[in-house]
């Protein structure tokens, strides 16, 4: 199913993000994950895609298992970073081929040794080769509350994010945020902006100590107070970090339905216990507006 329709016809959803291994050898236990989540029956799952283009035919295959076991609408990723124009055109036709309806376009992250691609530069550019090539393809596209670590104005990042959707972006997916206040204030600058695509918040439930230095430096996400006094408390202790970062994941999404952002994204990092902790508590709120 394209997850633009999903969005018109569902008040709330609730997916989740896995990655693929790093190596074939992982590939095994990855996909072992992957079932457990997928036996939750979550509206759809994503699957993220190296900025190296390393693990790219990993993704395309854990997308294609995920939807023949067990019928699950997938978003399969795809960076554009280190690629060529010709790498991308055989990804999109490779996806179509596979049957898969939903592709999330991204730059990517940087790559350390700074050596990237010539054929783009940003994701809008990809966003365009997608839909020349794949017209009947449903485009989802990053964005970021607080703005893109790399741009130094939040209203520039804005500008760009503008260009991105008018690129062809269906749908935005949100980077992960911790104060859900940080994101009311964000929708109301896209409504003003004149950016009305559906958005799904983007919430990463942190469940060791360890996530929380590695996501934010990779995200620049403010951490609230009361979050910090949790990781204070419960992070040397493995099993109540987990269950309290679960909690704290679970109530901000509670909130958010509440006040009407009801299509959420867990970042679920391959952990289904996880996944399936927060769904378990939001079995009664996920039928919402059925
Ligand atoms: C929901 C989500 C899923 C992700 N999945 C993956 C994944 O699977 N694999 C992966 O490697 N990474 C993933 N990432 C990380 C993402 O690749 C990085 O955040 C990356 O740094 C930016 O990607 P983007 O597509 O948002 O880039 P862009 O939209 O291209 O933006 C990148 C930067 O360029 C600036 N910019 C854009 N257009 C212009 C312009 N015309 N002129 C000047 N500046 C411009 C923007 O303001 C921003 O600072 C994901 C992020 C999110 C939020």
């Amino acid at each position: 199913m394209q997850i633009n329709r999903l969005f018109q016809t569902k008040e709330v959803t609730l997916s989740f993000e896995v990655f693929p291994p790093k190596t074939d050898a992982g590939l095994e236990s990855v996909l072992k994950a992957t079932h457990k989540i997928a036996e939750l029956h979550p509206d759809f799952m994503s699957v993220t895609y190296g900025a190296g283009g390393g693990t790219s035919r990993s993704t395309a295959k854990i997308a294609a298992d995920l939807q023949e076991t067990y019928g699950t609408t997938v978003l399969a990723h795809l960076t554009c970073v280190t690629a060529t124009k010709a790498k991308v055109a055989e990804m999109v036709d490779n996806y179509r081929e596979l049957g898969i309806q939903n592709i999330m376009a991204l730059r990517g992250d940087l790559p350390r040794d700074g050596v990237r691609g010539e054929d783009y530069r940003y994701a809008a550019e990809l966003i365009r080769d997608i839909k020349k090539r794949a017209p009947e393809l449903c485009i989802g596209g990053a964005c970021y509350p607080e703005g893109h670590v790399e741009c130094a104005r939040p209203s520039e990042d804005l500008d760009h994010l503008k260009a991105k959707v008018e690129a062809g972006c269906d749908f935005l997916t949100t980077q992960m945020f911790f104060d859900n206040n940080i994101l009311y204030n964000f929708l109301y600058k896209l409504e003003k902006k004149g950016i009305h695509v559906p958005v799904c918040a983007g919430i990463m439930p942190i469940t060791n100590a360890k996530q929380v230095a590695r996501s934010v430096a990779l995200s620049g996400s403010t951490i609230p107070q009361r979050f910090r006094t949790m990781v204070d408390r419960f992070g040397d202790d493995p099993g109540s970090m987990r269950q309290a970062g679960v909690i704290y994941a679970t109530e901000q999404i509670v909130d958010l339905i509440a006040n009407g952002v009801g299509h959420i994204h867990v970042y679920s990092m391959n952990k289904p216990e996880v996944a399936a902790g927060i769904q378990r508590s939001l079995s009664e709120i996920l039928g919402v507006g059925k």
